[in-house]
């Protein structure tokens, strides 16, 4: 790949290596709670995580940071793995957080006997009606001076499940007047009687993120915890728990999440999207999630491309939908297979060419390849489909494709000429006549005749059909997240097109799962998940150009 400048994040872990902080190691982790699918923002994580593991010889774990029991579910979990290992990672460890959750008991009964946590009965108002504001400092309440011993036995009888959800908190003993609100006694433990994906029923009570992240982060030893820019404030919080515990001096650092215009991309909204069927599942080609890029055609490469392309920044700004795009069609255009494909068929009559004749012409998968990847074969006959929109009967100037008196070629077989046209009673054209150019053969051309157009086409009798499926943006306004009132207000009612009859060239009978193919002048496709040899269905993965219209 080309040189380029180290990120801020590169820069800090070549001066941890060459200092010697943590004897040189590098030990990374991507930690995703299992509470919806991965989207492509865990993408730009996933690769710089695994990325910095890979380049500084360090590795990275797998930690599934399963810490709320109410919306987490194996199913995520399972998603999660699949998607990491599709875009190309490899972890050294699958971790939960909740395999910690004895470590994390102790941790926070040694903070207690440092007089540094204590048992607050207060709702959850009365604790934000005391935090105070940015500006004003915060008030203690009578439970703040509780002894140690009164402390150790309510944290002990909310363990054993002597209290109701929400009666009682367990919140670090910090400084409420910090000007820095994460700081102001901050929750470790709340009360929760829910049954958890993994520890069943053992625990009612558990730990918050502030509390458990860092924590595990120490517990495995990691060199380098990265995350978005919105836990700056929480990193003395972070730093605080690792030092009041002596425990491993992991450290945070922060860089800018992915945003990506068009879209949302927050688990929370997804799941709206699933649940309130706006869309057909989490794989829908249509969401930006991992598993909705890959049924939509998106390769592993053109991910990995498109984070190296966004870089690691520490300002948040919007990234184009195109630039994906454009990473995508360049892998493309590299791999795909060319084939044919009507979408919009009418007929094309060749009337001086013989009922019943067939040739045989032959077409390379992949021109951009320098093998080529071998060659398919193109039966051509009297009557093919070719596109409606690729005959016009009265056309502007310049049109260069079908019209009474226009020649153009028929891509890999031969120049026709245009002669007539037939419609029905409603004014549409139902059949397109030509002759052909006999010695004007693709590769083997004598006529000494120049068209400026090349069509494409499928013969009539060979044709096989399929559903094709064509996207646009899932919303209609860039930042949909940003507007007023509900996102879901600005879904693009247009975002699905299904073109049920659809004619294929032969060959894409056979078409490979997982492959990417152009249809000549109509884009990359993909067979979608659905697809059975009975019913064909191909999902546009993005058009040859960038033809979205702001
Ligand atoms: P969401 O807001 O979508 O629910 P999250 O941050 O709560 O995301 P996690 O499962 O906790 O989701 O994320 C796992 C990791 O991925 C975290 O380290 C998080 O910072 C990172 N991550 C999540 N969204 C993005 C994004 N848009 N860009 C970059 N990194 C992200
Ligand atoms: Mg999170
Ligand atoms: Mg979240």
């Amino acid at each position: 790949s080309e040189e380029r400048s180290l990120n801020f994040i590169e820069e800090i872990v070549e001066e941890d290596i060459s200092t010697g902080k943590y004897g040189g190691r590098v030990l990374t982790r991507f930690p995703p709670e299992p509470n919806g699918y991965l989207h492509i923002g865990h993408a730009k994580s996933i690769c710089l995580n695994f990325g910095l593991a890979l380049e500084y010889g360090g590795k990275t774990n797998l930690r599934f940071d399963d810490t709320n029991p109410v919306k987490e579910d194996v199913e995520y979990v399972d998603s999660i793995k699949e998607d990491v290992k599709w875009l190309g990672f490899e972890w050294a460890n699958e971790l939960y957080a909740s395999d910690y959750f004895d470590q994390l008991y102790e941790f926070a009964v040694s903070l207690i006997k440092k007089g540094l946590a204590y048992v607050d009965d207060s709702t959850a108002e009365e604790i934000a009606a005391q935090k105070g504001t940015p500006t004003e400092p915060g008030k203690g309440n009578e439970y703040r001076n509780r002894s140690l011993e009164e402390n150790l036995r309510l944290f002990a009888e909310m363990k054993d499940g002597k209290y109701p959800d929400g009666a009682k908190v367990l919140r670090a003993k910090i400084d409420l007047a910090s000007p820095n609100m994460h700081m102001r006694d901050p929750l470790m433990y709340r009360i929760k009687h829910a049954h958890h994906h993994r520890t069943g029923d053992k625990w009612c009570i558990y730990p918050m993120y502030d509390f458990a992240h860092g924590e595990s982060d120490a517990i495995e030893e990691i060199t380098h915890s990265i995350c978005t820019l919105e836990f700056i404030p929480h990193r003395p919080l972070y730093d605080w728990f690792i030092e009041k515990l002596d425990i491993f001096p992991s450290k945070q650092y922060e860089f800018a999440r992915l945003n990506l215009n068009y879209t949302v991309m927050s688990k929370r909204k997804l799941l709206q999207l699933v649940e309130e069927k706006h869309v057909d599942g989490w794989d829908d080609p249509r969401m930006p999630t991992i598993s909705g890029l890959r049924r939509r055609g998106y390769t592993p490469a053109s991910i990995r491309d498109f984070c190296e392309r966004i870089g690691v920044a520490k300002r948040e700004n919007m990234i184009e939908m195109a630039l994906l795009e454009s990473c995508i069609r360049e892998d493309l255009n590299k791999t795909a297979w060319r084939r044919m494909a009507v979408l919009d068929p009418i007929k094309l009559i060749i009337t001086d060419y013989p009922e019943g004749k067939t040739e045989t012409f032959v077409g390379e998968n992949n021109p951009e390849a320098e093998d080529g990847e071998g060659t398919r074969e193109l039966p051509f006959s009297r009557e093919l489909w070719i596109e409606r929109e690729d005959f016009m009967e009265e056309p502007p100037k310049k049109f260069f494709r079908l019209a009474v008196g226009n020649m153009v070629r028929l891509k890999s077989a031969y120049i026709v000429k245009c002669e007539g046209f037939t419609k029905d009673a409603d004014g549409n054209v139902t059949e397109v006549h030509c002759t052909h150019v006999p010695n004007s053969l693709s590769g083997n051309d004598t006529s000494g005749i120049n068209v400026k157009g090349t069509i494409h086409w499928v013969s009539v009798p060979h044709a096989k059909t399929a559903e094709v499926r064509l996207y646009d943006r899932l919303f209609r306004v860039e930042d949909p997240s940003n507007e007023d009132g509900d996102f879901k207000e600005y879904i693009n009612p247009n975002s699905l097109q299904i073109l049920p009859n659809a004619y294929i060239e032969p060959d894409l009978a056979t078409a490979i799962p997982g492959k990417g193919y152009q249809f000549i002048r109509k884009g990359y496709f993909t067979l979608d998940k659905f697809s059975t040899p009975e019913k064909l269905i191909f999902n546009r993965t993005v058009t040859l150009k960038d033809g979205w219209v702001k």
